[in-house]
């Protein structure tokens, strides 16, 4: 598996800056905002952790609308004994039928809102999200609520310091 540390914080914090970046660049853009951070180790792939992150961040932007916001966070905690971090993407954009959430991580599934607003797409980013939280042993999760939100969960086992 994988021997390289990340910094998952640091990671995190680059999103966001790019990201804020883009919206002061090309208002009108939803609010983005860094909720939380704290420092986090995992054992993992730098680029497929960024990818996964853009992907997350790429979809709450796209089905939010300008007046809403897009938050970012990391946080630790304790799940089974095992240390986890989990980057929550939380939007207050469209959010997703009831209907639509079982499925939304097969590869190229894009519920009616999607294709009928052609937002362009494919319908594969979040099955890549899927296939990197695994290739990390992690999981991603999604809540989500019509016309509210939605709120994408992004776990991973912290780095022992035993190894
Ligand atoms: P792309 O592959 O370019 O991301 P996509 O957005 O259509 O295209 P996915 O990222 O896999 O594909 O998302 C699948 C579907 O899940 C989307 O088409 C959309 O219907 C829904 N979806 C994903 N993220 C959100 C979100 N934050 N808010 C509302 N719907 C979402």
């Amino acid at each position: 598996h994988y021997t390289t540390l990340i910094e998952l914080d640091s990671l995190v914090l680059e999103a966001f800056r790019q990201y804020r970046h883009v919206g002061e660049s090309h208002p009108p853009y939803p609010r983005i905002l860094l909720q939380h951070t704290e420092p986090a180790l995992i054992y993992g792939d730098a680029d497929a952790l960024k990818q996964a992150l853009i992907a997350l961040l790429d979809n709450a932007l796209k089905y939010t609308p300008s007046t809403g916001s897009v938050a970012l966070a990391l946080h630790t905690h304790t799940s089974e004994q095992t240390q986890i971090a989990c980057i929550t993407v939380s939007d207050t954009g469209i959010g997703i039928a009831e209907e639509d959430l079982p499925h939304i991580f097969e590869r190229f599934y894009r519920a009616d809102h999607a294709r009928t607003r052609d937002k362009g797409g494919s319908g594969l980013g979040l099955a890549i999200v899927q296939r990197i939280a695994e290739d990390h042993l992690g999981s991603v999760k999604v809540e989500s609520t019509p016309g509210k939100g939605s709120q994408f969960t992004l776990c991973f086992p912290i780095a022992d310091d035993d190894h």
